[in-house]
């Protein structure tokens, strides 16, 4: 008995938390080191003003707090206290009953000074606010931009064109350079606008996702390509697809952009296109859906695994494969928005299988 109270004196003394034990009814009967230092008080004083001293009574949880605990026996959980000096702090609590060697019902109050943690998710909080504030304005100004950019570039295209088509040959042979390449960089911008604008409606055009039959968007998808997949001699097979909750023309567009470039960037052999899904279980106990699309093309050099999923990026000369970079980005950018992550394995020569996650319930996520 005296050994164990040696312990708990040790405990008491020397516990980097402040540790009170109080009466049900808010009488203080003792307070260790760092109660009086987060409190600024001795522990006499302590005791003198008893929990109502030392607890922030304009705290609406406080009533919570106490009622809980009379039910329960214990309660674990957040409230303000009060100093000596009337400053008010966040603290989280722990505290249960128990009954002392005389029968008298006591509790044992452990509180922790949370100031700056709370500070901290503070300025955590207000910055990801900032982040989010900034993504948005981006995200409008590439929509904006790409949108109201378009109509003068018509113009410029449709002018530039009408210029060939009547001077063509009529003027020497420079001119007739000039016009070409004018030509040639008005309807590649207006290319490059189209792809950004499209980039941007991933999220200005997004829809709340919903359960959806990836095998039927795969086929849809699959039939919308059919013409591309005949002339290339391609073959695309699949395994049993699940249900995912995503937004149906987004996950279309994913599907699209891989198949499409599995076919675009093929070998010697004519290309074959493998897709699959199994489900997966990551530590945070959260399960996945992981759709490989697999090809027998040409592959990436794995230093540019990452590369290639940023905006207009490209490991190739338009005159090699038609392509403007924007496939893969639009694709990380829908994966990203549903909670899922996207990526490359492969090697030169060796094809290349595209990964993608998706939450089976993003909810949770
Ligand atoms: P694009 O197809 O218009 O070039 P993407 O964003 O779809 O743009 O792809 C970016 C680059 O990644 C491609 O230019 C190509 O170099 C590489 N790439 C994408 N998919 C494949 C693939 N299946 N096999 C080999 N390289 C690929």
């Amino acid at each position: 008995m005296l050994e164990s109270e040696e312990k708990y004196r040790t405990f008491f003394e020397s516990s980097i938390d402040a540790v009170l034990l109080t009466s049900p009814d808010g009488t203080i009967y003792a307070a260790n080191p760092e109660a009086c230092r987060i409190f600024g008080m001795t522990e006499k004083e302590i005791i003198k003003v008893g929990r109502d001293g030392i607890v922030d009574t304009s705290d609406p949880r406080l009533q919570f707090v106490l009622e809980e605990r009379a039910r329960t026996g214990k309660f674990k959980g957040e409230l303000n206290y009060r100093r000596k000096d009337g400053t008010i702090f966040p603290g989280e609590m722990s505290s249960a009953l128990f009954h002392d060697k005389n029968g008298t019902v006591k509790i044992a109050v452990i509180i922790r000074d949370i100031t700056e943690r709370k500070k901290a998710e503070e300025t955590l909080k207000s910055k990801l606010e900032e982040l989010q504030r900034s993504n948005d304005e981006l995200e409008q100004f590439a929509y904006v931009s790409s949108h109201d950019l378009q109509e003068p570039l018509r113009m410029i295209s449709s002018y530039l064109q009408l210029l060939q088509r009547r001077y063509q040959g009529n003027l020497d042979e420079k001119a007739d350079k000039y016009i070409y390449f004018a030509v040639d960089g008005a309807s590649r911008m207006q290319v490059l606008i189209s792809d950004l604008l499209e980039f941007s409606r991933v999220t200005t055009r997004a829809r709340e996702p919903e359960p959806t039959d990836s095998e039927l968007i795969l086929n849809q998808v699959l039939s919308s390509l059919y013409l591309y997949i005949k002339q290339n001699r391609a073959t695309v097979t699949c395994d049993p697809l699940p249900e995912v909750t995503v937004d149906n023309t987004q996950l279309a567009q994913v599907f699209q952009n891989l198949i499409a470039n599995g076919i675009k960037f093929h070998g010697e052999e004519a290309p074959k296109i493998h897709i699959s899904a199994k489900k997966i279980s990551v530590e945070n106990k959260v399960s996945e859906w992981l759709f490989s699309v697999q090809d027998n093309g040409i592959g990436i050099d794995p230093k540019y695994s990452e590369k290639i999923f940023e905006v207009f990026k490209r490991l190739h000369k338009k005159e090699e494969y038609q392509g403007t970079g924007i496939g893969l980005a639009i694709c990380k950018k829908i994966i990203e928005r549903h909670g899922g992550h996207i990526w490359v394995e492969s090697e030169l020569g060796k094809g290349a299988t595209f990964y993608f996650t998706l939450p089976i319930n993003p909810k949770e996520v």
